[in-house]
């Protein structure tokens, strides 16, 4: 009997994994790297591998692509607080898994969600919406709260025994404890607010993002993720990069479709414009980068595909009101 579980590289998922690992399941493990979901400092799909190592069981990772972007835009069950489409991005996450399910011929997913642990997609009414919309009503097993949640299809047809499963629900994270000490489970990750679209700040990037670029793509949302921003009068944006690190990220991201300017002479930042900038939002980038240079600087350089072109700035062009 084989069996899929959603490993997030918490402390949950790996829980609903080993709970059913113990009943002599065969479980492999399938996780989504989400363009939102990587932090600045560890990939969550690093914390999976990680989790999924411990159990030692197999780990398939999808990449969610420009499908999820539409996602985003249109989020069937709406947004929590920010730009977050919980719920939305849950039953994404269980029709690739569906599909992960088909191609290895498992029987049943797991996962390691806990009852009225979440405001938005663990509830009882959103386990159900994600259930049917998933195409996986009754092949969703809940080891953590499964006693507390109708019957799926593995408890009914004996595959696993209900008995041994749990009836965990709240947000205290004792009962998990116990049972991570139970089974030796000593490598998750701290339980975590959410991707970048539960930010504040990051919503309101990407909400400018979703206005003024209503067609974005993947590229677009590794811009957003970086740099200072700003948004010209004529609503073009311009990126500026805060550091070397930076820096180095909005060159290899520049193509053909960005223009970039660099100050000439001194050290300074990468800034990177929309290619449809006209000449007047081109000055205005060439100002803000001045602002943002160690030393004085009076020519920057502005590549434009094949094209080269040098700005002259006069003192008095220094402009500070357009960020946002
Ligand atoms: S926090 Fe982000 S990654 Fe997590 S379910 Fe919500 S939208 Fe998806």
């Amino acid at each position: 009997m084989k069996a899929v579980a959603l490993i997030s590289g918490g402390l949950d998922s790996a829980l609903g994994a080993k709970i059913v690992m113990e009943q002599g399941v065969e479980v492999y493990g399938f996780t989504v790297i989400y363009p939102f979901s990587e932090s600045i400092k560890t990939a969550a799909s690093s914390y999976a591998e990680r989790s999924a190592d411990e159990l030692g069981i197999t780990l398939y990772s999808h990449k969610a692509s420009q499908d999820f972007l539409d996602i985003v835009r249109h989020p069937k069950h709406g947004y929590g607080k920010n730009m977050n489409p919980c719920l939305d991005c849950r039953i994404y996450m269980l029709i690739k898994a569906a599909q992960y399910m088909k191609k290895i011929e498992a029987s049943f997913l797991i996962t390691g969600e806990v009852l009225g642990e979440r405001p938005m997609s663990q509830r009882r009414d959103a386990m159900n919406i994600a259930d049917k919309d998933s195409g996986l009503k009754g092949l969703i097993l809940r080891p953590l709260s499964a006693k507390l949640l109708s019957p799926t299809v593995p408890e009914i047809k004996g595959w696993i025994s209900r008995d041994r499963l749990f009836d965990i629900q709240g947000r205290s994270r004792k009962p998990q404890l116990m049972l991570a000490n139970q089974y030796g489970i000593l490598k998750f990750s701290t339980p975590a607010g959410g991707c970048l679209l539960t930010e504040p700040n990051f919503s309101k990037r990407m909400k400018g993002l979703m206005k003024f670029k209503p067609d974005f793509m993947l590229k677009d949302i590794e811009l957003l993720k970086i740099g200072r921003h700003f948004r010209l009068p004529s609503g073009t944006k311009v990126i500026i990069g805060r550091n070397e690190q930076e820096n180095n990220k909005l060159l290899n991201l520049a193509g053909d479709g960005m223009i970039r300017l660099e100050p000439q002479d001194v050290p300074g930042p990468v800034v990177l414009i929309e290619a449809e900038a006209n000449d007047e939002d081109i000055r205005t980038a060439a100002m803000l980068c001045s602002m943002y240079c160690k030393k004085t600087v009076a020519h920057i350089d502005v590549f434009k595909k094949d094209h080269h072109q040098i700005i002259k700035l006069g003192q008095e062009e220094r402009v500070n009101d357009f960020l946002y």
